[in-house]
């Protein structure tokens, strides 16, 4: 058996509601798994989860879990027989396994819950720690902040189990343990790492596009699809709406004043967005706004578009600096699909000289020119639903491949 043991960080001081978290927790590990086709079982216990398979490589569900929010560290732990001599040579072999650094240090801790075992904790610790100090001449002993931590555990069953040093977790909340939210996803940079700190904060998500064929290219969308599809790398499979918005933009192009249009536009955003959201049963928008950065993120712009609603929006990275968010980017893989040059259907309309300080008065006069609950109702009514999963990611890269 292989056992990988999670520690569950901030959820630990989560009082009464951590079985919720717990269960939230567990149900995304087997979920996460499901891609390694064996039966994998995952123990709650109060502050540490064990997760347990026997076929598939640790590597592999290393991998699975680093990717799953609401774990803020884990150790793969090694099953052996109880017995001392093959423990010590398991242990070497761990260390054999690491890349061993000029001045590493390493600490033996041992724990013995079989009383009856011949060794005591000391014993098992000055063997093994004996036998790793023969073993390799560079590393010392250091127990205070040592570079490796062997850790050996003796159980009442058969076994023992050793784990050498832990992986670090993605930290935050397990997935859908704080609420659902809809994401205004672009093709953008901004809105995907929006998305994304909102999952790992353990929101539940839906994504919101707006598209405008035939101004805006087919592969506009399937950049959006794409994003999604990494996206649910990190959740569950992603729900993404995609809202025709052509006629909106028609509109404002034809009746309302260039510098203006902006605003209306995301305002009628908005107001889709928050009826998609009680259609879904959400609570919150997320959007990818970040504050100074293009004219509709001045606070008098952001105050006049979010004057058409009290639905609280959540904008993760309005304090976050571009070079941040295209680091984070890089990081959860993001990057490649959102630099595809397609645009969007804000780019496409873009306004030469958008205000950064827009009036509330003068823009609701120019909404007057607009029939905004037909727009906002037809553009719901036609709005296609489809559900993605990462395995779209594989797929459209076979596709493409089989065009060259
Ligand atoms: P991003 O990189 O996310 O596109 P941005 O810096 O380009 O952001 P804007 O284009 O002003 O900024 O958009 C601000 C936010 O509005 C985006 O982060 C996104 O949440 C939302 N948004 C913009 N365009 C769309 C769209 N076509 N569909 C859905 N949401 C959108
Ligand atoms: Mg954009």
């Amino acid at each position: 058996m292989k056992r990988i043991v999670i520690h569950y960080g901030e959820l630990s001081t989560k009082g009464r509601n951590r079985k919720y978290f717990q269960t939230r927790l567990a149900d995304h590990i087997r979920y996460k798994s499901r891609k390694i086709n064996e039966s994998v079982k995952v123990k709650a216990l109060h502050d540490f989860m064990h997760v347990e398979w026997e076929m598939a490589s640790y590597e592999t569900m290393i991998e699975i879990i680093s990717n799953i929010p609401g774990i803020s560290r884990f150790e793969p732990s090694y099953q052996v027989d109880k017995a001392i001599d093959v423990i010590t040579q398991k242990a070497i072999d761990l260390f054999s396994d690491i890349d061993i650094q000029a001045g590493d240090t390493f600490k033996v801790v041992a724990r013995r819950s079989d009383k009856n075992f011949e060794y005591d904790s000391y014993d098992i610790q000055r063997i093994v720690g004996g036998a790793i100090d023969d073993a390799f001449p560079m590393l010392d002993v250091e127990l205070k902040k040592p570079t490796h931590k062997l850790t050996i555990s003796i159980h009442q069953e058969d076994f023992a189990y050793l784990s050498l040093d832990s992986y670090p977790g993605m930290q935050g909340l397990p997935y859908g343990s704080s609420g659902k939210g809809m994401v205004l996803l672009s093709g953008g940079f901004d809105s995907p790492i929006a998305a994304y700190l909102m999952m790992k904060r353990g929101m539940e998500i839906e994504m919101i596009h707006f598209s405008s064929p035939p101004y805006t290219n087919p592969q506009a969308l399937e950049k959006v699809k794409k994003l999604t599809a990494q996206l649910s790398t990190f959740g569950m499979p992603l729900k993404l709406h995609n809202v025709p918005f052509t006629k909106v933009q028609e509109a404002i192009r034809d009746h309302v004043h260039d510098n203006e249009s902006m605003t209306v536009m995301r305002r009628i955003m908005l107001r889709i967005a928050e009826q998609i959201m009680h259609e879904r049963k959400a609570q919150a928008i997320i959007n990818g706004e970040s504050l100074g950065q293009v004219a509709s993120q001045t606070l008098t712009s952001m105050s006049v578009i979010n004057e058409v609603t009290n639905t609280p929006i959540l904008r993760p990275l309005i304090a976050t600096d571009k070079t941040q968010i295209i680091q984070l980017a890089e990081t959860i893989g993001t990057y490649d699909i959102s630099n595809e040059p397609y645009e969007d259907c804000c780019t496409v309309f873009a306004p030469s000289s958008p205000h950064t300080k827009p009036k509330l008065s003068v823009i609701k006069s120019l909404e007057d020119l607009l029939d905004i609950d037909t727009l906002v109702a037809e553009a719901i009514a036609e709005t296609q639903l489809m559900t993605i999963d990462e395995s779209y990611l594989t797929d459209s890269i076979q596709e493409f491949e089989e065009l060259l």
